[in-house]
């Protein structure tokens, strides 16, 4: 969660000394915390350290490093669809489930 601080003005001066470091794990915190720290592909929660970020396309297809291709996957989710299409790995595994419109309107 966003953290409370005590004016504005604190958020502003958190802005301009965050480092790259800290903004890239506040970045990812953000996609995980987005999905309500649950894996998009099997529907499970997890503690943030517990999930990870997966590239819908993977970088192997050329999938970018954006927000817009990354979502929260457990490890056993990111791990088995490796190079996979989401969506055809998902159906084969999953069935077809109400998440899929999760994963499209986030991508889009
Ligand atoms: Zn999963």
């Amino acid at each position: 969660m966003t953290p409370l601080l005590p004016s504005p003005e604190h958020y502003l001066q958190n802005l301009l000394t965050m480092t790259s470091p800290e903004a890239k794990r506040l970045w990812r915190r953000a996609i995980k915390e987005h999905f309500n720290c649950q894996c998009v592909y099997c529907g499970e929660s997890y503690e943030l350290h517990e999930l990870t970020l997966d590239h819908v396309v993977p970088r192997f297809y050329g999938g970018e490093t954006t927000t817009r291709n990354l979502v929260p996957s457990c490890r056993k989710c990111n791990q088995n669809k490796g190079t996979s299409n989401w969506l055809a790995w998902m159906r084969q595994t999953f069935g077809i489930t109400p998440r899929e419109d999760l994963i499209l309107s986030h991508i889009k």
